[in-house]
């Protein structure tokens, strides 16, 4: 079967056994909110204990506190009116493995993907490629609890983002499913307000 066709069949399951959910209210239940990585070794409503319509799960690659991550906090907050915040990245995420300069030099080569191995990263395509992946920032990372530390810094220093929401930093572990804090994180993230 095709994934397609998996998707829908899985897809009317589902709905057939929807429920109550219809009556869920568009703002979250529990008021609050998580950036996490899009990684599919990641489901934060099981990580997390969530339901539909409890929170908002903002996801991206890394679970970075880019630009866009910001906007859907600010609507989270401002007008869907959660009242707490956590920046969850993880072990073994696949933004360590590389850097700006290795991405758009791949992207340079071809559009095709890309492998790798112990000798690094192998371009597989024909090309043409495109200098436009110099143009992005990829938002790529070495230290995973420095990480958590930055995002929760750019967004707490934002200054669309009130004082008064607490931003808790986490990673989670891919190896126990455990949610680990990074106290340093936590600590900039503190509401002061
Ligand atoms: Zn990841």
């Amino acid at each position: 079967m095709s994934v397609l066709l998996e998707v829908l069949k899985a897809n009317e399951a589902y709905a057939a056994s929807f429920g109550d959910k219809a009556k869920l209210a568009l703002p979250p239940a529990r008021r609050f909110a998580i950036l996490t990585c899009m990684d599919a070794r990641l489901d934060p409503a099981k990580y997390a204990g969530l339901s539909e319509g409890d929170a908002h799960v903002i996801r991206n690659a890394g679970g970075r506190a880019s630009d866009d991550a910001i906007r859907s906090l600010v609507i989270s907050y401002k007008l869907l009116g959660t009242k707490e915040w956590f920046v969850i990245h993880h072990s073994d995420c696949g933004m360590q493995l590389f850097d700006d300069e290795i991405m758009s030099g791949l992207l340079e080569k071809s559009l095709e993907g890309a492998t790798i191995d112990e000798t690094g990263w192998h371009d597989h395509g024909h090309g043409p490629g495109s200098v436009h992946g110099r143009y992005i920032k990829w938002h790529t990372f070495k230290d995973l609890a420095a990480s958590v530390v930055e995002d929760v810094k750019r967004i707490r220093s934002h200054p669309l983002v009130p004082a008064n929401i607490p931003i808790y930093g986490y990673y989670y572990d891919v190896k126990s499913g455990r949610l680990v804090e990074v106290p340093e994180a936590t600590a900039v993230g503190r509401a002061t307000a």
